[in-house]
């Protein structure tokens, strides 16, 4: 299986990354990916960008290098309604929407039932394409819940390699991706994969990634990061297109 397309990735923008643009781009054509998702963090997240670096995205060319490359962002799930941290015009506008809870920016209760919710009523969202990193034992989730209405809406789930790495501060990530991934395969959700690099050396790393899907047995056309045209069929906000 070749995981030839990265998610999820973010550059100086977003505060707490350390390489840019062309950085990025030149490691994923170094590791000869196709496409990369470069996806800041919506600005209620700490000394992030603001609504203007979203506006102006047009500006930068989708090739680099050879790789295709998608603009897009990583929206902070901000309640358990699922509301967002980027006005509709601008989050219709990028290439590509993750939505994530993050601990500096989730204002709920952090129960099971509410964050269920949170994470249903984002992916309600016609814009939100991606749950990033619905991993993590600090915000536990209803599985089934989640997969069905991943399916229902059209959603991807994410592989997300850093949760799996060591030292990674979520919590968990490897067993509630296992529980993820076999109710995927059982409802034939599919799925996509993202390095999470904050910095270019980790582009396109799918050392763990691949090793879970690997022993799940996960079926290869449930994976849309193996080809272009068939991550953009995927994305949501294409479909209609
Ligand atoms: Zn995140
Ligand atoms: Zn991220």
């Amino acid at each position: 299986m070749n995981l030839c397309i990265d998610t999820h990735s973010h550059t100086i923008a977003s505060g707490h990354a350390y390489s840019t643009i062309r950085e990025m781009a030149k490691a994923a054509a170094e590791k000869e990916l196709s496409a990369l998702a470069i996806t800041e963090h919506a600005p209620a997240m700490p000394e992030t960008c603001g609504n203007f670096y979203f506006s102006n995205l047009k500006v930068i060319p989708r090739t680099m290098y050879g790789v295709n490359l998608l603009f897009g962002v990583e929206l902070n799930i901000l309640d358990e309604e699922g509301n967002i941290d980027l006005p509709p015009s601008l989050l219709k506008s990028v290439d590509i929407a993750i939505a994530s809870i993050h601990t500096p920016c989730f204002q709920e209760k952090r129960g099971i039932e509410e964050n269920t919710r949170a994470y249903i009523r984002a992916m309600q969202n016609p814009y939100i394409d991606i749950i990033g990193h619905p991993d993590d034992s600090r915000f536990p989730i209803d599985y089934e819940q989640v997969v069905y209405a991943a399916k229902e809406t059209g959603t991807l789930l994410e592989v997300n390699n850093s949760s799996l790495s060591p030292g990674s501060f979520r919590e968990g990530a490897e067993e509630n991706l296992k529980i993820m991934l076999s109710l995927c395969k059982k409802h034939r959700v599919p799925i996509t994969t993202g390095s999470d690099a904050h910095v270019d050396i980790d582009v396109g790393n799918f050392t763990y990634s691949s090793k879970i899907l690997a022993s799940c047995d996960f079926p290869e056309e449930l994976i849309v990061t193996t080809n272009l045209d068939k991550l953009r069929k995927f994305l949501k906000r294409n479909k209609n297109m």
